[in-house]
């Protein structure tokens, strides 16, 4: 996690509009998972519009509930960039040498490598990960 988003996460405005939210879910269901509706939800994310630097001090986007879902860590971290294994995360490759195969191509040579899954999940920004190839509702 981000320093700038380190801080958010344990300030008192945050901690208290948490709260709140996991009361009303809480109250709404039980606090099942938004998204899947099966496990039972545990973190509080910031959706549709994600938490960022430039927007972290802005209440309509970070202290907002309709800007917020509780889902359940498998469904957390389908949203783009949010899962521990990343698409572009330094995974070491080795070559038929046994020795390691660099995991971006050094600057300057044009290499151009795409993070298979992030661009085209965020071509989907409207509905959650998880309801991706689902019938629209
Ligand atoms: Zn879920």
């Amino acid at each position: 996690m981000q320093d700038w988003a380190r801080r958010f996460m344990h300030s008192s405005r945050w901690l208290s509009c948490r709260r709140c939210f996991v009361a009303k879910r809480l109250a709404i269901d039980g606090g099942v998972c938004q998204d899947c509706g099966r496990r039972l939800g545990e973190i509080a994310h910031h959706w549709p519009v994600p938490l960022t630097e430039q927007n972290i001090s802005d209440p309509m986007v970070a202290l907002n509930h309709d800007n917020l879902r509780w889902v359940c860590k498998p469904c957390h971290d389908l949203y783009p960039g949010h899962g521990v294994a990343k698409p572009d995360a330094l995974l070491l490759r080795f070559d038929a040498n046994g020795d390691a195969i660099p995991p971006y191509p050094p600057p300057g040579e044009g290499g151009r490598r795409t993070a298979a899954g992030v661009s085209e999940n965020m071509q989907g920004v409207a509905r959650p990960p998880s309801e991706a190839g689902k019938p629209a509702r």
